[in-house]
């Protein structure tokens, strides 16, 4: 599994010296230090990403592909540069497959709007997953109800895990295109995505890939997975916000109508015929987020320079040790208990609402997301309104997991 392994002969992390990477850390809240738990919402930004937007604003800020004087060509040369590390982060064939979107929702809008205006109709069908984020669900429904194709929902088990069978049931030849979620941000489930890909080509249908909480976690492959779109967001991977990429495979983009009409996308205008720009400038209408896009290139050197295999590991033993802790709270349960998770622990409390064991987190210090996290259809599968999320990243100790259960203990003594 070229997606999921983690390396058990990595050198372990001086989490210490990452740590000192990122300066939000070193502060307290209420008076208690910071202890952040809540990176599948968004991560913290180490001091290299800091940096290289500073930088870009101080030194090299002009528009770019449009000007030949120096301060353009930086400008450019910096953007396409991010590009390149984007490229090779996700291991895309072609520069040209990477296209800078303002994040994951956009990606997947993209991808709804200009590959299923031109290749959906009535009676067609796209399936998704029950364990979809929002915007991997509402895109959908946009695009169905502009065309008449038909969303199929496959179902998530008890544990939290995509229900193969039941996938494999709701496949047929009217299947037109998969999306589904990597990594779960409500569940820390990691869906096998290269199997989903084959099943899901096998049938005849084109497959996406929501990435947006597997990217942080997860050495990825496009090619070794197969899919044919793949989306992800920097700011869930140590960069700035607004903005993302999506990874399309060249012949459907080439094939792809524009998304939005505007500068850039362009080789020539006239009034009675446009003539669009190559890939995959075709996808990216508008001044871009050029400062984002620089952030982003160097969010991937931090992921590179710490690596993913560390990171994974790293990672892998804190939501062993989180989930082992969260076990013994007494009326404590948690969702999602798949057998291939990363980054998140969801659960809720006997007697006590998420909305109002928050709070008594955040006095602590404990930053810890409370809420539906954006999958309503999920939580509703598992009889909820909300629950708890814990989530973790690079710069999360164990000591952390240790301050979250004694918060929770606590707020159990509170509230019950
Ligand atoms: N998919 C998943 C699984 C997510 O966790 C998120 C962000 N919470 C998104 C999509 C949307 O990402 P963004 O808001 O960065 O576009």
């Amino acid at each position: 599994m070229t997606t999921t392994t983690h390396n058990s002969t990595a050198a372990t992390l001086d989490l210490d010296a990452v740590r000192a990477e990122f300066p939000i850390l070193q502060q307290q809240v209420h008076g208690k230090p910071l202890i952040y738990l809540d990176s599948a919402a968004t991560t913290q930004k180490p001091q290299c990403v800091i940096d290289a937007v500073r930088a870009y604003y101080e030194c090299d800020n002009a528009n770019v592909h449009r000007g030949v004087h120096t301060l353009s060509q930086r400008a450019t040369d910096g953007y396409e540069l991010a590009r390149d590390k984007v490229r090779s982060l996700l291991n895309a064939k072609d520069r040209a497959e990477i296209v800078f979107t303002r994040g994951t929702t956009e990606a997947i809008n993209l991808v709804a709007q200009a590959w299923g205006r031109t290749n959906l109709r009535e009676g067609d069908e796209i399936l998704i997953t029950h364990m979809e984020h929002h915007s991997n669900i509402v895109p959908w429904q946009l695009i169905c109800e502009q065309t008449g194709a038909k969303l199929k929902v496959a179902p998530v088990t008890d544990t939290g895990e995509l229900d193969l069978g039941g996938f494999k049931s709701l496949l047929s030849d009217r299947t037109k295109l998969v999306a589904c979620v990597h990594v779960s941000n409500a569940l820390g489930t990691i869906n096998p995505v290269e199997t989903l890909t084959r099943l899901a080509h096998d049938a005849g249908a084109v497959m996406l890939i929501d990435g947006a909480q597997a990217t942080p976690h997860l050495k990825i492959d496009v090619q070794a997975i197969g899919c044919d779109f793949y989306a992800c967001s920097a700011h869930k991977m140590y960069g700035p916000t607004g903005i993302g990429a999506l990874y399309g495979r060249r012949e459907l983009l080439e094939l792809m109508p524009p998304y939005q009409g505007g500068g850039e996308m362009i080789k020539s205008v006239t009034f009675e015929k446009t003539i669009y720009n190559d890939l995959p400038h075709k996808f990216e209408a508008g001044t871009p987020n050029i400062a984002g896009a620089i952030g982003f290139g160097a969010a991937v050197d931090f992921l590179n320079r710490i690596g993913l295999d560390r990171i994974a590991q790293h990672e892998r033993e804190l939501l062993d040790h989180g989930m082992s802790l969260l076990d013994q709270v007494e009326g404590l349960t948690q969702i999602g208990r798949a057998k291939e998770k990363a980054g998140a622990m969801s659960f809720i409390l006997e007697g006590m609402h998420p909305y109002d064991v928050a709070p008594i987190l955040d006095y602590a210090g404990l930053a810890v997301r409370d809420g539906h996290h954006c999958t309503q259809p999920l939580m509703e599968r598992f009889g909820v309104t909300a629950t708890l999320r814990a989530s973790l990243g690079v710069y999360n100790r164990r000591e952390d997991l240790d301050a979250l259960i004694e918060a929770i203990e606590r707020a159990r003594k509170m509230l019950v």
